[in-house]
């Protein structure tokens, strides 16, 4: 059998940072010099890798739609050379992006996981040389046909997965799912999670985010300030509700706000502010209002994946009620059903 390829894409991101004056940069070239000394990486039982650099190395908290495109493009123009796709990227942003790319990524069959680290490649403890590792091993020898994010000893599901924690290396998590994948002292994949195989052609969707709006409920919130900002151009809502998905039901303001953003054709979209868990929009009556104004439930999906899913759905050119009917079903195993 010919030796295994992946390709690493390097977008920015901790991984590849070093220390500046005002802090941690990407340094250009860095990164591609460090993988060359690092004797795991370059053993003959290691796949072979190819690295890129992308030209504009960026800490993810910059990372734009377009961002996306070019790392879906990168991938697409690759895409028969090579195994599996490793796109290191920073953790800030690193779940907006899985989500995104599960999507954009249209019959994709071959692993693309996104990962990084939190502390420097070139730095004493670097979390990035097992995350990297790890990575590589996983897209060069599985058939793992999604988007995924590998973090410290757990691989996920991209549009599942959650940045939880600012500085440990358990920095991710999969709330609403189960890891795709534990790595220990074995690697232990469930493959009766993985998203099918097809045979479909892999294809690239572009997508251009219209202007959607994320707000999160608090006592006290101004339904003013919610009518404000539902003004045109907002075409989507994504309303972070308290627990399984309830809002205050006495707040009649409230209620004429969103019921008036929907009639307009404003797809609003429940998403709990809870880490875990979803929405069911019949448990309780101030959940049940909601619906009534014409709120679309985005049941266990993060918050990650409901906006990047609205931002592909509105890229289709679907008619309003084709999007509210697919944001309720699952498309990349985004959801559970
Ligand atoms: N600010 C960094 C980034 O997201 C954090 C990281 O990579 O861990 O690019």
């Amino acid at each position: 059998m010919s030796q295994r390829s992946v390709y690493i894409a390097y977008t920015g991101g901790t991984i590849g940072m070093k220390k500046t004056a005002n802090g941690f940069a990407p340094e250009a070239g860095y990164l591609t010099q460090e993988l060359k000394h690092l004797a795991d990486l370059n053993r003959e039982d290691m796949p072979h890798y190819e690295i890129h650099e992308y030209p504009n190395l960026i800490d993810s908290s910059n990372i734009t739609p377009h961002d996306w495109f070019d790392i879906a493009e990168d991938i697409k123009s690759r895409y028969h050379e090579f195994d599996g796709f490793v796109i290191l990227h920073g953790t800030d942003t690193m779940a907006y992006t899985a989500s995104a790319l599960s999507f954009m990524l249209e019959d994709l069959d071959k692993p693309v996981i996104v990962t990084g680290s939190q502390i420097p490649f070139g730095e004493l403890r670097s979390d990035g040389r097992d995350n990297l590792i790890t990575s590589v091993i996983l897209a060069a020898s599985y058939h793992i046909p999604e988007v995924c994010l590998f973090f410290h000893d757990r691989l996920y599901r991209g549009n599942r997965a959650q940045k939880i924690d600012a500085t440990n290396f358990h920095a991710f998590g999969s709330p609403n799912f189960p890891p795709l994948a534990k790595v220990g002292t074995t690697i232990d994949i469930d493959e009766t999670l993985l998203i099918k195989a097809n045979t479909r052609p892999f294809n690239v969707r572009k997508i251009e985010p219209p202007e959607i709006a994320v707000v999160s409920i608090f006592p006290g919130m101004s339904a003013q300030m919610l009518d404000n900002l539902l003004i045109d151009p907002i075409k989507g809502l994504i309303l972070q509700t308290y627990g399984m998905g309830n809002a205050p039901s006495n707040d009649k303001a409230f209620l004429k706000v969103i019921e008036k953003a929907t009639k307009r054709g404003v797809i609003v979209i429940n998403i709990s502010q809870c880490y875990r868990g979803r929405v069911d929009m019949q448990g309780y009556e101030t959940g049940n209002r909601l619906s009534q104004c014409g709120v679309i439930s985005g049941f266990d999906m993060t918050t990650e994946a409901a906006l990047t899913k609205l931002y592909y759905l509105f890229s289709l050119g679907l008619s309003r009620n084709e999007i509210a009917k697919k944001m309720q079903i699952s498309l990349r195993g985004e959801m559970t059903q």
